[in-house]
């Protein structure tokens, strides 16, 4: 099965623009991703101060090649505890979002990257532009737990 593709196709301009979050359809909403795959990196959190560092161990899900989830529709099959972000509970997770997540950007009153996907009309430019993590990582199939914190990177921005 190949990776699937994040559709953004047959949307109006600039709609992030025109709504607020929680009016976007469905479609809107997953065309928001930019496809960086900073979000399917494991992190490790400081118990103490909450200080969230990102390590470069992916998701087992994820497709190194492209950036993306490699089972994105049926992903809870294989990884239930992955989160299913949404404007209703965007405030619990921001804090740990990458800074130039598009969900976290637009949560914080901030306008998208010229490299985003939806404004460059080209999916390529956010990898051009350096801020995803293709061809980066390692997968935790080949890391253990306790080896993460050596592992750990800057965000790619
Ligand atoms: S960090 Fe945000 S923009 Fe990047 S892949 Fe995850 S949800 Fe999409």
């Amino acid at each position: 099965m190949s990776t699937p593709k994040i559709d953004r196709d047959r949307l109006t301009a600039r709609f992030w623009e025109r709504k607020p979050l929680k009016k976007l359809t469905k479609p809107e909403w997953e065309a928001l991703c930019d496809g960086c795959g900073k979000c399917c990196l494991n992190k490790l959190e400081d118990e103490d101060t909450g200080a969230v560092a990102l390590t470069c161990v992916a998701c087992r899900m994820l497709d190194d090649e492209t950036g993306l989830c490699s089972q994105y529709p049926i992903r809870h099959q294989f990884v239930p505890e992955c989160i299913v972000l949404t404007p209703d509970n965007l405030d619990t997770h921001a804090y740990w979002m990458p800074q130039t997540c598009a969900y976290r950007l637009l949560w914080e009153g901030k306008p998208l990257f010229d490299w985003h996907p939806l404004v460059s009309g080209d999916p390529e430019t956010v990898h051009e532009a350096g801020v995803s993590v293709r061809d980066r990582t390692v997968s935790e199939f080949e890391v253990p737990i306790e080896e993460w914190e050596n592992y750990i990177i800057e965000e790619p921005s």
